[in-house]
């Protein structure tokens, strides 16, 4: 007897589990039972699992019996044809829908070729093996797995157009590329899907360059990002609304006047309209007021004596720090409860420069390192130049050999005017493309002799060069740039305070610390973890904080009472680390020592 749940409750015994299973299966693919139902039997437990909840995921397979696949030649010529369509082959009960926990079960043959008379299953194509996201990837099955994980993590960051309407839109923190492309060796997924591209095709070079490419760092050609490569526009949008307050109290959204507390400086109102919203077109800066707003006192009692005007807040709404743009559309609307609500819209030109990230769907990431003059870079027999110079080493370590062959068919696709067909395990040979390559007149391997762009000299040796599809991922330099000297500090440790948007600092922790002492920097090291120095006096009797009063001009230990005090200097947060151990009622002492005695 096994045991049967449903959904994790015991819903009672089955004599036979085969028989059962396979009963509960022929009723789901006639149709009886849910189509999202699964069933799985642990042998160990000796127990059925029935699973009807949601969340689970569920892909689609060709069912297979007796060694044979259900979907047979004469069903796909109908649906050649169009007479049969996908819901008529789930109806059919050649198709059905299996999830992670019911394809323990299983046994899944991957093509036609490798099936038994135990497959239970066919996959409908093995590129289904793969998400929706690295099914783009050209080439897929060349790559190794850990690769191609990465690579459509970045395919989600790359820049495109994200959505049509996006002039229509308030969103915060998104960028449109101005000339997407589709790639010339794509994956037949990428047609099917239909959606608007996120890269551009690229002549690239495999190749080191003055030594700054080093690592994963890519040299691009100047002229490339002037022809609108990596273009692109950030947009930011800032909001404010009229809040309604108790006591008949409103926000008002104008140009502050100067005798709201808190005022700016004029200039940063200099922009603002009549109305106290900024003129579209406008240019901005960091601190620039683009919706101008005063509030009520918070607190009522504050205004009885004074009047009402003078004990107005300032609340405008004004550009983060470190950004600019223009002005690029203010919307004006009613929100639900009828309140005034400001909306605007800051747009940012943003080609691409050095620190910018780039990656390819490979899994192949790096940052610009150098942008170089279009006249300086190497050129092959005919005249072309690369737009994208990528360090052969980048290659060995990472196994991408996909990128390779997308780089070789990209060459072939683009000379003869065709998009190639990159679909993961679709059988195309590499002898093949190769071949092709050299009826079209070039080495059949892609490599060429280049000229050194400087020199005009033939460079030694042979370099690979050819073209392939690159994204400008979310990451720019201009949104990670962080700079300060001194600053705002946390009130309770009298450290710095952290992030770029606060106007902080970096954080110098134990990692960082040993890269300077590594660099020799050590004044540097100094000055930094000084940041919140602090003298302290102490009795060097019992150990403990001293009290120097200055106006009784005398020294004295609350402790012991001893009469002299010792100065040294600490950070202040370990200060605060001792006073919280003296709040538990434990006693830290310090042990003094002169730092020029020995021992
Ligand atoms: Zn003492």
């Amino acid at each position: 007897m096994s045991d049967i749940f449903h959904n994790g409750r015991f819903i009672g015994e089955a004599e036979s589990a085969d028989q059962f299973i396979h009963a509960v299966k022929q009723k789901r693919r006639k149709g009886e039972l849910p189509e999202e139902l699964s069933i799985r039997y642990d042998s160990n437990l000796d127990t059925i699992f029935i699973a009807t909840d949601t969340g689970r995921i569920l892909r689609p397979l060709i069912i297979t019996e007796n060694g044979e696949s259900k979907l047979g030649q004469e069903q796909l010529r109908s649906v050649e044809k169009g007479d049969l369509n996908w819901n008529d082959l789930l109806k059919q009960g050649v198709i059905e829908y299996i999830d992670a926990s019911e394809e323990n079960n299983l046994l899944v043959a991957m093509t036609h070729k490798n099936i038994t008379p135990d497959t239970t299953h066919l996959e409908i194509d093995p590129i289904a093996m793969f998400g929706l996201v690295t099914s783009l990837v050209p080439y897929a099955n060349h790559d190794q797995s850990s690769r191609l994980n990465r690579g459509s993590k970045t395919q989600k960051q790359a820049l495109g157009l994200y959505a049509a309407n996006y002039l229509d839109l308030i969103d915060t923190d998104v960028s449109v590329l101005h000339y997407p492309q589709k790639p010339i060796t794509r994956s037949f997924i990428y047609d099917t899907l239909n959606f608007y591209p996120a890269g551009q095709n690229v002549v690239l070079a495999i190749m080191a360059y003055e030594g700054y490419n080093m690592s994963d760092a890519i040299i691009i050609n100047q002229a490339s990002i002037q022809r609108g490569f990596g273009k692109s526009t950030y947009f930011r949008s800032y909001t404010s609304s009229e809040l309604q307050y108790p006591g008949n109290l409103k926000d008002e959204i104008t140009i502050p006047s100067k005798d709201v507390a808190g005022y700016r400086t004029e200039e940063s109102y200099a922009q603002l309209e009549e109305d106290g919203t900024i003129f579209p077109e406008a240019n901005l800066k960091e601190g620039d007021v683009v919706i101008g707003k005063v509030s009520p006192p918070k607190f009522l009692l504050e205004m009885e004596e004074i009047s009402l005007a003078k004990s107005r807040k300032e609340n405008s709404t004004a550009v983060r720090q470190g950004e600019r743009g223009i002005a690029d559309a203010v919307f004006i609307s009613n929100d639900a409860e009828g309140r005034r609500i400001i909306q605007v819209r800051m747009r940012d030109n943003r080609d691409l420069e050095i620190g910018d990230k780039l990656s390819t769907p490979h899994g192949q990431k790096g940052v610009v390192g150098l942008i170089v003059p279009e006249e300086n870079l190497p050129f092959t027999a005919t005249g072309v130049k690369p737009d994208l110079i990528f360090n052969p080493h980048g290659v060995p370590s990472r196994m991408t050999v996909s990128y390779l062959i997308e780089l070789l068919s990209g060459k072939v696709g683009c000379l003869k005017g065709q998009v190639m067909d990159g679909t993961a395990f679709a059988d195309q040979q590499v002898g093949d493309i190769e071949k092709e390559l050299h009826n079209l007149g070039f080495r059949y391997d892609g490599k060429e002799t280049l000229y050194d762009g400087v020199s005009g000299k033939p460079i030694d040796a042979k370099i690979f060069i050819g073209n392939m599809y690159y994204l400008k991922l979310k990451y720019m330099v201009s949104n990670k740039i962080q700079v300060r000297a001194s600053g705002k500090i946390t009130l309770l440790t009298r450290q710095p305070i952290e992030g770029r948007a606060k106007g902080g600092a970096l954080r110098m922790g134990e990692m960082e610390k040993d890269a300077l002492v590594a660099h020799g920097t050590s004044l540097l090291l100094k000055e930094r973890f000084s940041s919140d120095n602090v003298t302290v006096h102490i009795c060097p009797a019992c150990g403990a904080f001293g009290i120097k009063d200055k106006i009784k001009k005398r020294d004295i230990c609350p402790v012991c009472g001893h009469q002299k005090l010792e100065q040294i200097e600490l950070s202040y947060a370990s200060k605060l680390l001792f006073e919280e151990i003296m709040a538990l009622h434990l006693f830290p002492h310090f042990i003094l020592k002169n730092k020029y005695d020995e021992n």
